[in-house]
Protein backbone atom coordinates (compact mmCIF):
# COMPACT_ATOMS: atom_id res chain seq x y z
CA UNK A 1 0.00 0.00 0.00
CA UNK A 2 2.87 2.60 0.85
CA UNK A 3 4.13 1.56 -2.08
CA UNK A 4 1.05 2.82 -4.19
CA UNK A 5 0.64 5.72 -2.88
CA UNK A 6 4.17 6.51 -3.33
CA UNK A 7 3.66 6.02 -6.73
CA UNK A 8 0.43 8.02 -7.02
CA UNK A 9 2.21 10.89 -5.18
CA UNK A 10 5.37 10.97 -7.36
CA UNK A 11 2.87 10.87 -10.60
CA UNK A 12 0.62 14.18 -9.18
CA UNK A 13 3.93 15.89 -8.75
CA UNK A 14 5.41 15.25 -12.14
CA UNK A 15 2.27 16.45 -13.50
CA UNK A 16 2.45 19.68 -12.54
CA UNK A 17 6.10 20.10 -12.12
CA UNK A 18 6.86 20.47 -15.34
CA UNK A 19 5.60 23.97 -15.32
CA UNK A 20 7.31 25.36 -12.16
CA UNK A 21 9.23 28.28 -12.06
CA UNK A 22 12.16 26.89 -10.13
CA UNK A 23 12.66 24.32 -12.69
CA UNK A 24 16.27 24.40 -13.12
CA UNK A 25 16.88 26.71 -10.07
CA UNK A 26 19.35 25.12 -7.39
CA UNK A 27 16.86 23.15 -5.12
CA UNK A 28 18.82 23.61 -2.03
CA UNK A 29 17.68 26.95 -2.15
CA UNK A 30 14.44 26.07 -0.69
CA UNK A 31 15.79 24.18 1.98
CA UNK A 32 17.02 25.03 5.61
CA UNK A 33 15.54 28.71 4.76
CA UNK A 34 16.59 30.08 8.42
CA UNK A 35 20.34 29.45 6.23
CA UNK A 36 19.62 31.97 4.04
CA UNK A 37 20.22 35.71 4.26
CA UNK A 38 17.06 38.26 3.23
CA UNK A 39 18.27 38.79 0.37
CA UNK A 40 18.49 34.97 -0.80
CA UNK A 41 15.03 34.38 0.60
CA UNK A 42 13.42 37.27 -1.28
CA UNK A 43 14.85 35.67 -4.21
CA UNK A 44 13.07 32.20 -3.83
CA UNK A 45 9.49 34.29 -2.43
CA UNK A 46 9.92 36.08 -5.21
CA UNK A 47 10.10 32.96 -7.94
CA UNK A 48 7.05 31.62 -6.06
CA UNK A 49 5.20 34.38 -6.36
CA UNK A 50 5.53 34.25 -9.89
CA UNK A 51 4.83 30.64 -10.48
CA UNK A 52 1.84 29.37 -11.60
CA UNK A 53 1.55 25.77 -9.68
CA UNK A 54 2.12 27.39 -6.58
CA UNK A 55 -1.16 26.26 -4.91
CA UNK A 56 -0.29 22.84 -5.95
CA UNK A 57 3.38 23.03 -4.56
CA UNK A 58 2.00 24.09 -1.56
CA UNK A 59 -0.66 21.38 -1.48
CA UNK A 60 1.98 18.98 -2.37
CA UNK A 61 4.37 20.34 1.03
CA UNK A 62 1.43 19.86 3.51
CA UNK A 63 1.07 16.74 2.28
CA UNK A 64 4.49 15.32 2.62
CA UNK A 65 4.91 17.67 5.52
CA UNK A 66 8.66 18.67 5.53
CA UNK A 67 11.36 19.05 8.32
CA UNK A 68 12.50 21.84 6.54
CA UNK A 69 11.90 23.36 3.05
CA UNK A 70 9.88 25.83 1.50
CA UNK A 71 6.87 24.88 -0.93
CA UNK A 72 4.30 27.15 -2.76
CA UNK A 73 6.45 30.36 -1.27
CA UNK A 74 5.59 28.91 2.51
CA UNK A 75 7.78 27.52 4.54
CA UNK A 76 7.38 24.27 6.26
CA UNK A 77 9.17 23.37 9.59
CA UNK A 78 7.45 19.73 10.15
CA UNK A 79 3.64 20.58 11.05
CA UNK A 80 4.61 24.06 11.43
CA UNK A 81 4.00 26.64 8.35
CA UNK A 82 5.30 29.99 7.93
CA UNK A 83 6.11 33.02 5.87
CA UNK A 84 9.80 32.54 4.97
CA UNK A 85 10.89 36.10 6.10
CA UNK A 86 9.35 35.41 9.34
CA UNK A 87 11.92 32.60 10.34
CA UNK A 88 15.25 33.24 12.67
CA UNK A 89 18.40 33.79 10.44
CA UNK A 90 20.80 31.47 11.62
CA UNK A 91 24.70 31.43 10.97
CA UNK A 92 25.83 28.21 9.06
CA UNK A 93 28.99 28.22 10.70
CA UNK A 94 29.76 30.09 13.98
CA UNK A 95 33.13 31.41 13.14
CA UNK A 96 34.00 34.80 13.65
S1 LIG B 1 5.81 27.58 -5.88
FE1 LIG B 1 8.01 27.91 -5.67
S2 LIG B 1 8.88 25.98 -4.93
FE2 LIG B 1 6.81 25.58 -5.73
S3 LIG B 1 7.11 24.96 -7.84
FE3 LIG B 1 6.74 27.14 -7.85
S4 LIG B 1 8.74 28.11 -7.77
FE4 LIG B 1 9.01 25.98 -7.18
Amino acid sequence: MVGNSLTTINYERRSWIEKANCRGANTNDFFDIEYKTIKERQTIIKLCEECEVRKECKAFGEHIKPESAMYGGVYFRGRQQTHPLKVRYKRKNNYA
